[in-house]
């Protein structure tokens, strides 16, 4: 079963449930046999179903074979794999720096934590995106922003004025890309030490990586998907 969420992305409940983690979806197009990775970001208490969020590219063999489903449609998954998992009151701080369907394994470890009125753990979540219009998800981010322990930013490569946004989005949201000031500015703002984890293209997780240990944080602390 599956619903379209908004143009160019799919959302699929079947069987499998998950934290932090991702399944591993099958395709047949044009008689090849693929396999894809997707990160599951329905809730990590979600029984009997689990949604993902699918970004489809204009010439992506998975993204022709998603497009091409119907409501009804039986969809093939494996999994869960991953080797992330949460623990309430684990870290002090999670700082999330996410670009693009990077935000995916964010979301059930967020609303872990907002489910749970005796988890304290400060979240900072910082989505990469190119345009406002391009954000993922924003109704629930702006929901989970409302919780007194988490604030979220945003970073727009592709725009460049405050005016053309929202107010509510005017003071969280900075052009450009994701660089090593920010990422110092963001650290050093953190209420308690963070853990850092970070999902994105490779080369976004690479920078971040670098940004990171140049803001002080040791090696042990984030975690790369
Ligand atoms: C652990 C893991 C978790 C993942 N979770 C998600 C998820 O939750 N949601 C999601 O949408 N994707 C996720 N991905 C990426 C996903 O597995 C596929 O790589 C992606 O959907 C493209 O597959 P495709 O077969 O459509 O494209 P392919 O046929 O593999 O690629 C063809 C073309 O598509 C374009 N393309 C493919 N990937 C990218 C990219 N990352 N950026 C820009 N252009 C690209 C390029 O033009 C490329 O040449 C995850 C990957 C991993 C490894």
């Amino acid at each position: 079963m599956f619903g379209s969420h908004s143009p160019g992305t799919a959302s699929s409940a079947c069987g499998l449930a998950s934290t932090s983690s991702y399944g591993t979806l099958r395709g047949k197009v044009d008689g090849l046999e693929i396999q894809r990775a997707y990160t599951p970001i329905s809730p990590a208490n979600a029984e009997g179903y689990f949604e993902v969020l699918i970004k489809c590219y204009p010439t992506g063999l998975m993204s022709r074979y998603v497009r091409s489903w119907s409501t009804g449609d039986t969809a093939f998954w494996r999994g869960p794999f991953g080797d992330f998992f949460y623990k309430a009151n684990q870290y002090g701080e999670l700082l999330m720096l996410a670009s693009g369907t990077g935000l995916a394994p964010m979301v059930p470890i967020l609303q872990t934590i907002t489910d749970n009125a005796e988890d304290e753990t400060f979240v900072t979540l910082v989505g990469c995106f190119k345009t406002f219009e391009g954000i993922y998800l924003k109704t629930f981010l702006q929901e989970q922003a409302r919780f007194w322990n988490v604030r979220t930013f945003f970073v727009l490569s592709q725009e460049n004025s405050p005016e053309k946004l929202p107010q509510s989005y005017r003071e969280k949201t900075r052009f450009g890309r994701l660089a090593q000031g920010l990422i110092k500015e963001l650290v050093g703002s953190c209420r308690r030490k963070p853990f850092a984890l970070v999902c994105g293209s490779a080369e976004f997780t690479k920078d971040m990586a670098k940004c990171l240990l140049c803001a002080g944080l040791a090696e042990d602390s984030y975690f790369l998907f």
